[in-house]
């Protein structure tokens, strides 16, 4: 059973509390944004049907592209610094350079994915987005 604190507003009555960056940093782990506990993903970028522990719904979820937009942001700010500062105090051959950055792209994206999706869906469950927002239509929430 959920742990989570229940806060009351006048506008859907009786709700769960989310709060923001828990839920990102358990999302960047990988964990259900809800519990902490249970796993978001069943493969490397597939979110799992609902948490093994706690039975949250992730199928609302719409990361859609924006773990890989962010992604190349990030990736991006990091080695293009890298490979311009290089360039402009050493200037090592184009080939050499390339054999630096290519594979250093290639894991730091792989690497970053999915820990950036699951914040991504971490954020939109504490934002109660694409339907994580349980609140039923009468006002009354399951107990
Ligand atoms: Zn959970």
């Amino acid at each position: 059973m959920s742990t989570a604190t229940k806060v009351w507003t006048r506008e859907s009555g009786l709700v769960e509390k989310r709060d923001v960056w828990t839920a990102l940093k358990r999302g960047l782990r990988g964990r259900c944004p809800r519990c902490g506990e249970g796993k978001l993903f069943r493969a490397f970028l597939k979110t799992a049907d609902s948490c093994s522990v706690c039975g949250q719904d992730f199928t609302p979820h719409r990361a859609d592209d924006l773990p890989a937009y962010l992604v190349i942001v990030i990736v991006g700010h990091l080695v293009v610094p890298l490979a311009l500062f290089i360039e402009t105090n050493y200037a090592p051959p184009v080939a050499l350079q390339l054999s630096i950055y290519m594979p250093l792209t290639l894991v730091c994206s792989l690497a970053l994915l999915q820990p950036v999706k699951g914040a991504v869906v971490a954020l939109q469950w504490a934002l109660r987005m694409h339907g994580f927002d349980e609140t039923p239509a009468d006002g009354i929430p399951p107990v």
